[in-house]
């Protein structure tokens, strides 16, 4: 493996496996996963160099698995929207993809027909993906590499819990300049024989949409495109309207202030670094910049940090002792009221600010940020425990929000609901204890909830839901 060597020193690789490779291997993998994109991809780059190293070709992998924890049609079909520019992408670079869905999707047999020198995946620390990493380092009997492509920092800098975005944000700084550098886009020097190139299935969409078992409990959106041509054109537009006045206008949720990036994000369509150097570039003051930067960079890498090192991520108990204290104090404290989860889902509370809230995520698939730590906080008043409000919040959330089953989300929820980087809000309230509340008449002060409440019965209408 003398050809790899130089490889492994690179933070943004971890060593899953150490083995030998096989005897006559007959290309690299890359198993392409959380990081769906064929340019600006730190793992692809990785699996190009070292098949370049290893003067074999590259075959990239893509199963499809209809079973994902808590993915429904909603989110497959954004996914499946990204498919066909991605496997374009890697193939101008040289490489061959081969998209196998289920039930064909298994990447150690896929490994079994053509004997690789070396896998080498990308890196997603949410616990199930995470164990299936530990599952291919188990089973494969090749050298297996991990690549974290989807921050700007790597993890492996941070190896603890961090407290809160005051203690990450001097490490980040100091290691940005090392790390927020345009990426390289290598290109495979090797390619398959015609004879040994290995099968891609068919790619149908539509077909796959309704065939595959999928869970169904969200409906695909009729007006979101996934995909990076679509991402490209939401960075594009961002960065040339909203982003100007992003410090001033991203906690109203009467106006298109924010970036609306975070679905394409979430599934790798687009990577970080290519959208923190288009905001760098962008002509923007600069508190605009450095606004949209701190959350980019600094909280959605909080969010990794927060869900690699706490293992009780997605339940309450993940919250701060301070936060769980002051919540087991109130827990006998009489509720506003109590709704079933079918009363929240429908959004048919006594709020008419949390209803529209709800009816945004239902329809549309996103629901503002600002309204989001609102969102959850009000679950707390209507929730038999915090355990429930928890547990309802990440279900909502992970269902409806295209960007939902992400770090962040576990972030956000923990965030409103159990002290996680924030500080104990003095005087103590009912229920909430000293968790920091949010009000309507707080949310009425900072922008216009009527408009909102309007925008939203608006964009529900041309997706077709009831309002
Ligand atoms: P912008 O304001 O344009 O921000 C740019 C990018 O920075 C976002 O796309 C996102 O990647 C990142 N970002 C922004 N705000 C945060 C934040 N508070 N924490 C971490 N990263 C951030 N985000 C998700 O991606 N998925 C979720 O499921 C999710 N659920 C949330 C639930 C709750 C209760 C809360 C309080 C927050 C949640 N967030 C979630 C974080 C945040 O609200 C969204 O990332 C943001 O609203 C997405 O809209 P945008 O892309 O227009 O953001």
């Amino acid at each position: 493996m003398n050809a790899l060597d130089s490889f492994v020193s690179d933070p943004r690789i971890r060593v899953r496996r150490d083995d030998k490779p096989s005897a006559r291997p007959r290309c690299v993998v890359y198993w392409m996963q959380r990081s769906q994109r064929g340019r600006e991809n730190p793992a692809l780059n990785v699996a190009i160099d070292a098949a370049n190293a290893l003067g074999l070709p590259l075959a990239v992998h893509f199963g499809l698995h209809p079973r994902y924890p808590r993915a429904n049609a909603r989110h497959y079909a954004f996914l499946l929207d990204g498919i066909p520019e991605a496997a374009r992408h890697v193939e101008a670079r040289g490489a061959a993809f081969v998209f196998r869905p289920y039930p064909h999707h298994s990447l150690l047999r896929f490994c079994e027909e053509v004997a690789p020198a070396l896998v080498v995946g990308d890196e997603n620390p949410l616990r199930e993906p995470e164990s299936w990493r530990d599952g291919a380092a188990r089973n494969l009997r090749v050298p297996f590499w991990t690549v974290d492509s989807d921050v700007i920092v790597p993890s492996c800098h941070f190896d603890r819990e961090e407290y809160a975005a005051r203690t990450l944000r001097p490490k980040i700084r100091k290691l940005l300049r090392r790390y927020l550098k345009p990426l390289g886009r290598p290109r495979c020097k090797a390619a398959f024989a015609r004879s040994d190139r290995p099968r891609s299935a068919p790619f149908d969409a539509r077909d796959l949409l309704t065939t595959l078992p999928l869970d169904r409990s969200a409906a695909p959106l009729r007006r979101v495109r996934g995909g990076r041509a679509a991402g490209l054109r939401t960075l594009r537009r961002f960065t040339t309207s909203a982003l100007p006045r992003y410090h001033e206008d991203r906690n109203r949720p009467d106006l298109p202030g924010t970036s609306r990036l975070s679905a394409y994000l979430h599934f790798g369509q687009l990577g970080p670094h290519e959208v923190a150097l288009a905001v760098r570039r962008a002509r923007a003051p600069r508190e605009a910049r450095r606004a949209f930067l701190e959350e980019l960079i600094v909280r959605r890498e909080l969010a990794v940090n927060f869900v690699a090192r706490n293992p009780r991520y997605d339940r309450v108990e993940c919250g701060e002792p301070w936060a769980l204290r002051t919540l087991t104090r109130h827990a006998r404290d009489p509720r506003e009221r109590i709704y079933s989860e079918k009363a929240l889902e429908a959004g048919a509370t006594s709020d008419r600010l949390w209803n529209a809230a709800q009816l945004e995520m239902v329809a549309t698939g996103r629901m503002h940020g600002y309204l989001r730590m609102y969102w959850a906080k009000r679950l707390l008043d209507w929730t038999p425990t915090p355990a429930d409000a928890y547990r309802v919040a990440v279900e909502l959330n992970d269902r409806h929000e295209l960007d939902g089953r992400d770090p962040n989300g576990y972030a956000g929820i923990a965030w409103a609901i159990c002290g996680k980087h924030d500080r104990p809000w003095p005087p103590e309230r009912p229920v909430l204890g000293f968790i920091r509340p949010m009000t309507a008449s707080g949310a009425a002060r900072k922008f216009d909830v009527d408009e909102y409440v309007a925008s939203v019965g608006r964009a529900a209408a041309r997706e077709g839901a009831r309002t």
